[in-house]
């Protein structure tokens, strides 16, 4: 039995509870939206428990490959199956140390994010008999769709601002160890709808091309990002993609004739949309506190438990089930959790039934950004149970465990 009171009673709050069926339900849907020859990153952070990545990678052709960007995420993806080649290492302060790690386990595709990152990897690689294939993140000077996250057009400590590549070509073909592989993009999270997301896709596909005559290389590899949105701790279902599959195969016809041979391979990156509806969290009602004009409800689970988003100073519109409680409305309350900081905070002004200490609340679309995107150690609270099921039967129930490590006269 896998409904949410057994589980709490069972494995305490707070806990996730993640569905295999729904991930794997996720992955389907996303390839289905994607031309048939193009692939898909799941990228890691989003949530690397080991039975997610597993279902994300399976799959056969229609199976994913992962994005990561740490020696831990490396572990994790090649713990779950993942191939070497089947991984891209991306981030903007990669060390000669982790390459070394990456580089040995395997990985050859990387995502480089500036002349002296790339010049990095080249200078491990080289040392190690290897050349590794380098992706060029560009920085796009403009982008084309309104969006809730936009990552380029600004300064970053991501990508290339795409108006000096003219000015690096050279330099960039001629790294040793490395070979320029194409170009990587990752302009927008959460895209707002379908529209945008194809209008950003087109200006990528379009502004790759343009690049690819800049620096003078034929691609073999082109990952023009994300931005695929899905419902996060409100309610609501994944939007269905039904334009995207034909706009994609139009814009890359048009600007890379040889796709469809694989010259170059696409890709595309996803992580909340893979997971985030496959998750639930559940929690239970601490205590109801009115203060002044004002309700709390503080919960056992504040933002070391799901503080992926609050943690960064945004606070969510969270959306709590009662298991319990009858009644529609209630009063707006703020939701807190234990944690000893006025920031935390789950939701603000959230609208619930009167809900009693000892009742269990479920948050829905929990599956991205929860565990490993919250502040787990702030205040030595256990990291929630999490809890995996397919459908009916429960697959596994595990917690992160964090404990101290001495240094006894060597380096850790
Ligand atoms: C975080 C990240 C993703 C995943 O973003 P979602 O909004 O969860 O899909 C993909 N690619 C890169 C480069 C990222 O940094």
């Amino acid at each position: 039995m896998t409904g949410p009171t057994e589980l709490a009673e069972r494995f305490g709050t707070p806990s996730y509870v993640y569905d295999l069926d729904r991930v794997a339900a996720a992955r389907d849907d996303l390839f289905a939206a994607l031309p048939d020859e193009v692939e898909l990153f799941y990228a890691a952070k989003a949530n690397p428990h080991p039975d997610l990545l597993r279902e994300l990678r399976s799959g056969g052709a229609r199976g994913c490959r992962a994005e990561i960007s740490s020696v831990g995420e490396l572990d994790a993806v090649l713990e779950a199956g993942f191939a070497g080649e089947r991984i891209l290492y991306t981030g903007p302060g990669k060390t000669g140390a982790e390459l070394t790690e990456a580089l040995t386990r395997g990985v050859r595709l990387f995502s480089t994010e500036s002349p002296g990152d790339l010049r990095r990897v080249g200078e491990t690689a080289l040392r190690l008999g290897l050349t590794a294939d380098c992706l060029i993140r560009v920085n796009n000077a403009d982008g084309a769709a309104a969006t809730s996250i936009r990552m380029t057009g600004v300064p970053s400590q991501f990508g290339f601002d795409s108006e000096t590549l003219p000015g690096l070509a050279a330099e960039l073909r001629d790294v040793p160890g490395t070979s320029i592989a194409g170009l990587h993009f990752f302009p927008l999270s959460n895209a707002k709808d379908e529209a945008s997301l194809i209008a950003e896709f087109r200006h990528t596909i379009a502004a790759a091309a343009d690049l690819q005559h800049t620096l003078g290389v034929p691609f073999r590899f082109l990952d023009i990002g994300g931005g695929f949105a899905a419902p996060y701790a409100v309610r609501g279902e994944r939007p269905v993609f039904g334009e995207l599959r034909a706009a994609l195969a139009d814009a890359l016809d048009e600007h890379f004739p040889g796709w469809r041979e694989g010259a170059p391979r696409v890709a595309c990156e996803s992580g909340r949309y893979l997971v985030a509806d496959s998750g639930t969290l559940l929690t239970t009602v601490v205590n109801v506190k009115d203060s002044r004009d004002h309700r709390y409800v503080v919960l056992d689970a504040g933002i070391n438990t799901f503080g992926g988003m609050s943690g960064l100073g945004r606070i969510m519109p969270v959306s709590v089930e009662p298991h319990q409680s009858a009644g529609a409305v209630g009063t707006p309350a703020s939701l807190a959790g234990p944690l000893c900081t006025p920031g935390d905070l789950l939701g603000r002004n959230v609208v619930l039934p009167d809900v009693a200490p000892g009742e269990l609340l479920t948050v829905p679309n929990a599956g991205a950004y929860g565990p490993t995107a919250s502040l787990l150690m702030f205040l030595g609270r256990p990291a929630p149970a999490e809890i995996v099921v397919r459908g009916d039967e429960l697959v596994s129930v595990s917690r992160i465990e964090h404990t101290r490590t001495y240094e006894h006269g060597q380096a850790l």
